[in-house]
């Protein structure tokens, strides 16, 4: 297939004819059929902490919130691991705000017992650690780091994500470091922060590509009221009276993304995100799957902490427990005609005998069916 040039991707963006989406959309799902299959893999998120050093203006767990704030125990993040494997998941994600009171050496011994009593792939999502922490967890054996670097553009990054003393955060080079050390790496961006433009989510698109991104998250920035981001008038009034290419935080928009980066980036892997999920509660997670999207990530955290864990508000799916969550997401892939993935799932790549990508993994078993709600809602 031909590259998507800078010019091509940013029409795509900016296109609004259903008729025109619906073929973009379908060449997504085409791509992702072709590089990675019909399995949908599943991920058990685990919030291991609530604590955040950082003062994100988009984040519900910015420092400067008072608010009741946990920890969990060694012993609750093991609990979480085994659910995991009960339920059938191949890989489990640890994530936090960024919180140096999970100790280095104290998590490592976590990640050992995990891969020492289960076959779960384990993926990391603390935040800007330190580099000598990052090589630590990943000779206890974790596998994968999640880090959005959330915009690509520098000035609309440093507004939104302030550095944390003197110490530039530069979560480009960090992924590039985790790279080096041997995780498989994982990034992404909120699709609408109040200054994004579409130009702006064309390089991050571009960027994805260049950092050869194992793993892409794409979901809608949800303004949280208790944020600077969040407060009245920021979100529709952009930098200034003559910005007229805000990018906006609908479903549209955020499907356009993620089958724009399927067509990039065809071997990644890339979750129907729960944000995309709380902005269509409906069949949002659905949308995702027939746009390019491969992996859920079902929260696995108990009941008391996700209340306390609201990085934006009105998480779908909040007061769902582990078992509800699974069957639900299942009977969704499978009303899809899409199987669930077995194993860790992780990045595929083509080794050099083989002369063509990904076979389909299973023949379809049952038609494929519309979800309820049409793919194309304008924004
Ligand atoms: N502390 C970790 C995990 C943060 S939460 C880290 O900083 O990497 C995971 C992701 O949630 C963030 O990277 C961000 O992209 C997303 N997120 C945070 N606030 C959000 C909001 N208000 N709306 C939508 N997504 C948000």
């Amino acid at each position: 297939m031909p590259r998507l040039t800078h010019e091509e991707i940013l029409h795509w963006l900016r296109e609004s004819d259903p008729a025109a989406l619906e073929q973009l959309f379908a060449r997504a799902d085409e791509a992702r059929r072709t590089h990675v299959g019909d399995e949908i893999h599943l991920r058990g998120l685990i919030e291991i902490s609530s604590f955040c050093v950082r003062q994100c203006h988009y984040c519900g767990l910015r420092a400067a919130r008072s608010m009741p704030r946990y920890r969990m125990t060694r012993e609750e993040v093991l609990t979480g691991a085994r659910s995991a494997v009960e339920l059938g998941f191949g890989t489990v994600v640890l994530q936090s705000g960024e919180d140096f009171g999970i100790e280095a050496a104290w998590l490592a011994e976590i990640i050992r017992a995990i891969k020492n009593e289960t076959p779960l792939a384990i993926t990391l999502s603390l935040g800007e650690r330190l580099p000598d922490e990052l090589r630590l967890w990943r000779d206890a054996g974790a596998d994968r780091y999640l880090l959005r670097f959330e915009t690509s553009d520098p000035a609309l990054y440093a507004a939104i994500h302030p550095r944390r003393g003197s110490a530039v955060s530069d979560r480009i080079a960090l992924l590039r470091e985790l790279r080096e050390l041997g995780y498989e790496i994982g990034s992404g961006v909120m699709v609408g922060i109040p200054g994004q433009t579409c130009e702006m989510l064309v390089r991050d698109i571009e960027l994805f590509e260049q950092l050869d991104l194992d793993m892409i998250g794409i979901g809608p920035f949800l303004a949280h009221p208790d944020t600077p981001l969040g407060a009245p008038g920021v979100q529709t009034a952009g930098p200034g009276p003559n910005f007229i290419d805000q990018v906006p935080s609908s479903e549209c928009m955020v499907l356009k993304a993620v089958a724009l980066t399927r067509l990039v980036c065809p071997e990644a892997n890339l979750p129907s995100t729960t944000a995309l999920a709380t902005i269509n509660t409906l069949d949002g997670r659905e949308h995702g799957l027939l746009c390019g999207a491969n992996v859920f990530m079902p929260v696995l955290t108990p009941a008391p902490y996700r209340q306390m864990y609201q990085i934006y508000p009105g998480k779908a799916c909040l007061d769902e427990d582990a078992t509800q969550c699974n069957a639900c997401l299942r009977d969704r892939i499978e009303s899809l005609g899409r199987t669930v993935g077995t194993g860790p799932g992780g990045r595929f790549t083509r080794t050099a005998s083989q002369s063509t990508p990904i076979p389909r993994s299973q023949p379809r078993l049952t038609p494929q069916k519309n979800p309820t709600s049409p793919l194309v809602v304008l924004p």
